[in-house]
């Protein structure tokens, strides 16, 4: 066995196991393992890894180091830095598009609600998700950092936080998307048009249809959308979202 020493970010250090969230670590690694290895092995997606340094200089995660042999700290090993992804992390489809594992329904919602493209199924197993991902050129979102480390990935990304507002703070945060309030179908994540009140009475109680003058419907599943259907709630969580834009550069 070999080993390499590393130097881990503090902003990944949530992803080490506690022992190892300190400046420097040394690990035992077999001698012919890339880089991507080594970062797995200590547990971070290689979709949460920036900069890699391997002694200094700038390497990719198919990069194979020379480890050091002999006991763990007697030889000098080489060095390999890891920062975390730059914020905004550009992606290959501009605007982002997007798709989510099963336990962040509420994200894909709140998604939808700020225009984003959001793709969601319900039960989706992971090799699918991934497969759909790289074909569709979507990111993939999920807390599952099991997901994150299938070698057929291309863009994924680890939601951080509990709860669906926090969840959607980072991914806002991380990907700096234009957003389109209210032009999306919150149910398939569809583009909306604007409607007449006699394209969608069907749907409406003829309360709403004397009420309200403004209506869409959606492109794929044809549901109606007035304002005022989503006060409250949704509302603040548009206002909150614009609120935090991202000054210009
Ligand atoms: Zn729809």
């Amino acid at each position: 066995m070999a080993y390499i020493a590393l130097e881990v970010d503090p902003a990944l250090w949530f992803l080490l196991s506690p022992r190892r969230r300190r400046h420097r670590f040394t690990v035992e690694v077999p001698g012919t393992d890339t880089v991507g290895h080594v970062v797995r092995m200590v547990g971070i997606p290689p979709t949460e890894i920036g900069a890699v340094r391997l002694d200094g200089r700038v390497v990719d995660l198919g990069t194979r180091p020379t480890a050091a042999s002999g006991a763990d700290g007697d030889v000098p090993g080489p060095v390999l830095a890891l920062g975390p992804r730059q914020r905004p992390q550009p992606t290959r489809q501009s605007p982002p598009r997007f798709l989510l594992d099963v336990h962040l329904r509420s994200l894909t919602r709140r998604l939808r609600l700020l225009g984003l493209d959001a793709a969601w199924e319900a039960d989706a197993e992971d090799a699918h998700l991934v497969h759909r991902a790289a074909r569709e050129e979507r990111v993939l979102l999920t807390r599952d950092r099991g997901l994150l480390h299938r070698g057929a990935l291309t863009e994924g990304a680890l939601v951080r936080g509990e709860r669906a507002d926090g969840q959607l703070d980072d991914v806002l945060d991380r990907f700096d998307p234009p957003l389109a309030p209210w032009t999306r179908c919150l149910r398939c994540g569809a583009p909306l048009e604007e409607a007449g009140s006699e394209d969608v009475a069907e749907q409406l109680l003829p309360r709403t249809r004397q009420a309200y003058r403004a209506f869409s419907r959606c492109t794929g599943c044809g549901r109606a959308y007035w304002r005022g259907a989503h006060a409250g709630p949704l509302d603040a969580v548009v206002t909150r979202a614009l609120a935090a834009r991202r000054p210009p550069a």
